[in-house]
Protein backbone atom coordinates (compact mmCIF):
# COMPACT_ATOMS: atom_id res chain seq x y z
CA UNK A 1 0.00 0.00 0.00
CA UNK A 2 2.90 2.07 0.95
CA UNK A 3 4.16 1.95 -2.58
CA UNK A 4 1.53 2.45 -4.44
CA UNK A 5 0.90 5.78 -2.42
CA UNK A 6 4.86 6.67 -3.30
CA UNK A 7 4.08 6.16 -6.84
CA UNK A 8 0.81 8.44 -7.33
CA UNK A 9 3.34 10.77 -5.76
CA UNK A 10 6.09 10.71 -8.18
CA UNK A 11 3.42 10.01 -11.28
CA UNK A 12 1.58 13.92 -10.04
CA UNK A 13 5.05 15.24 -9.74
CA UNK A 14 6.76 14.16 -13.21
CA UNK A 15 3.34 15.03 -15.01
CA UNK A 16 3.47 18.43 -13.79
CA UNK A 17 7.35 18.60 -13.96
CA UNK A 18 6.77 18.12 -17.74
CA UNK A 19 3.78 20.42 -18.22
CA UNK A 20 5.89 23.14 -16.74
CA UNK A 21 8.41 22.80 -19.32
CA UNK A 22 6.61 22.08 -22.16
CA UNK A 23 4.72 26.20 -20.91
CA UNK A 24 8.52 26.99 -20.08
CA UNK A 25 10.23 25.38 -24.08
CA UNK A 26 7.66 27.14 -26.01
CA UNK A 27 8.54 30.49 -24.81
CA UNK A 28 6.78 33.82 -26.24
CA UNK A 29 3.62 32.84 -28.65
CA UNK A 30 3.77 33.08 -31.91
CA UNK A 31 1.41 36.38 -33.17
CA UNK A 32 -1.83 35.45 -34.10
CA UNK A 33 -2.05 35.11 -37.96
CA UNK A 34 -4.32 36.71 -40.27
CA UNK A 35 -6.89 35.05 -41.92
CA UNK A 36 -6.18 34.80 -45.10
CA UNK A 37 -9.15 36.56 -46.83
CA UNK A 38 -8.41 39.26 -44.97
CA UNK A 39 -5.01 39.41 -45.70
CA UNK A 40 -5.32 39.65 -49.04
CA UNK A 41 -5.41 42.41 -51.57
CA UNK A 42 -9.17 42.40 -53.29
CA UNK A 43 -9.78 44.20 -56.83
CA UNK A 44 -12.98 44.87 -58.47
CA UNK A 45 -13.99 44.19 -61.29
CA UNK A 46 -14.16 47.28 -63.64
CA UNK A 47 -16.96 45.29 -66.15
CA UNK A 48 -18.83 43.13 -63.51
CA UNK A 49 -18.00 44.64 -60.76
CA UNK A 50 -17.10 41.38 -58.85
CA UNK A 51 -14.66 41.18 -55.86
CA UNK A 52 -12.20 38.61 -55.99
CA UNK A 53 -8.23 38.15 -54.55
CA UNK A 54 -5.62 40.19 -56.50
CA UNK A 55 -4.02 36.28 -57.02
CA UNK A 56 -6.65 35.32 -58.86
CA UNK A 57 -7.29 38.42 -61.17
CA UNK A 58 -6.40 38.94 -64.37
CA UNK A 59 -4.12 42.07 -64.88
CA UNK A 60 -4.95 44.45 -67.57
CA UNK A 61 -2.64 46.43 -69.32
CA UNK A 62 -4.08 49.83 -67.57
CA UNK A 63 -3.50 48.52 -64.46
CA UNK A 64 -6.76 47.52 -63.47
CA UNK A 65 -7.50 43.72 -63.12
CA UNK A 66 -10.43 41.99 -64.06
CA UNK A 67 -12.38 38.88 -63.03
CA UNK A 68 -11.59 36.62 -66.42
CA UNK A 69 -9.56 36.90 -69.33
CA UNK A 70 -13.04 37.66 -71.18
CA UNK A 71 -13.57 41.04 -69.12
CA UNK A 72 -9.93 41.48 -70.07
CA UNK A 73 -10.92 41.68 -73.52
CA UNK A 74 -14.38 43.19 -73.12
CA UNK A 75 -15.10 46.42 -74.30
ZN1 LIG B 1 -15.79 40.62 -64.54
Amino acid sequence: MKYIVLFGVLLVVYLVWRHQRRTEGSGTPPAPAQPAALAQDMVRCPVCALHLPRAEAVAGGDGRFYCSPEHRVAP
